[in-house]
């Protein structure tokens, strides 16, 4: 069941913030998703190409789509086309594949570097001197169809507050260490996607600008 008293109450949170929602469609009917839509939302996230694909081709075209799971090179050219952010670049081999299909499709494509912040080994992600490599390579520089735009990461799994700030702080510094390094000149690199429904809040007042948030709307998948 989706959940607009919610949706309303977060709205409000995050605007006191600066913040943008980023609602996390991903297992649920595009029914569920126009009711969002219907009331104002515009920016809805899914974690798998083709699931995203299908929602493109049905639902309104002014809807911003992120892509916010694991991405595989070989499906970017899926979602080139209209694709509005990707959150999960792990890799300089992913990002010279979006940049090849975002220049064929004429188009410049916003990404996010995902960090590995959670102690799960489970999590996709760079490590800050991965990121920095390659941020420092000239493949990155020649690149004209992207724009990395800021960084994401995902929490541990739990309810220990106390590990969820370190983690959600640990990202932080990583932005700011980006951002002092390779990205002073340019405005573009400003977000921080941390925070899921679980924790959300905490991912906020720990800096958060985008907060990633499904089963809170959208009911338990
Ligand atoms: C599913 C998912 C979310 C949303 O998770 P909820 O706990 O349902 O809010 C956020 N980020 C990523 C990367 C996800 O895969």
């Amino acid at each position: 069941m989706v959940n607009i008293e919610f949706f309303e109450k977060i709205k409000t949170q995050l605007h006191e913030k600066d913040a943008t929602l980023v609602a996390v469609s991903k297992t649920k009917p595009s029914s569920a998703i126009l009711i969002f839509y219907n009331a104002g939302q515009r920016i809805f996230g899914e974690n798998r190409v083709q699931e995203l694909q299908e929602k493109y081709e049905i639902l309104p075209k002014d809807i911003q789509w992120h892509l916010i799971g694991h991405l595989q090179s070989n499906k970017v050219k899926y979602i080139a086309p209209f694709v509005a952010m990707i959150h999960s670049i792990d890799s300089l081999k992913l990002l010279k594949e979006v940049n090849k299909q975002a220049a064929k499709n004429n188009r410049i494509i916003d990404c996010l570097l995902q960090f590995h912040i959670a102690k799960e080994s489970t999590k996709f992600g760079l490590s800050l001197s991965e990121a920095k490599e390659l941020l420092k390579s000239p493949q990155y520089a020649a690149m004209q169809h992207i724009r990395i735009v800021g960084v994401m990461g995902m929490a541990t799994f739990t309810e220990k507050e106390a590990q969820l700030r370190t983690e959600f702080q640990q990202l932080k510094q990583i932005f700011n260490a980006l951002k002092t390094q390779f990205f002073v000149e340019t405005d573009d690199f400003k977000e921080i996607s941390m925070g899921m429904s679980g924790d959300y809040e905490l991912a906020v007042e720990e800096g958060s600008t985008m907060v990633r948030i499904g089963s809170k709307l959208f009911g338990s998948r």
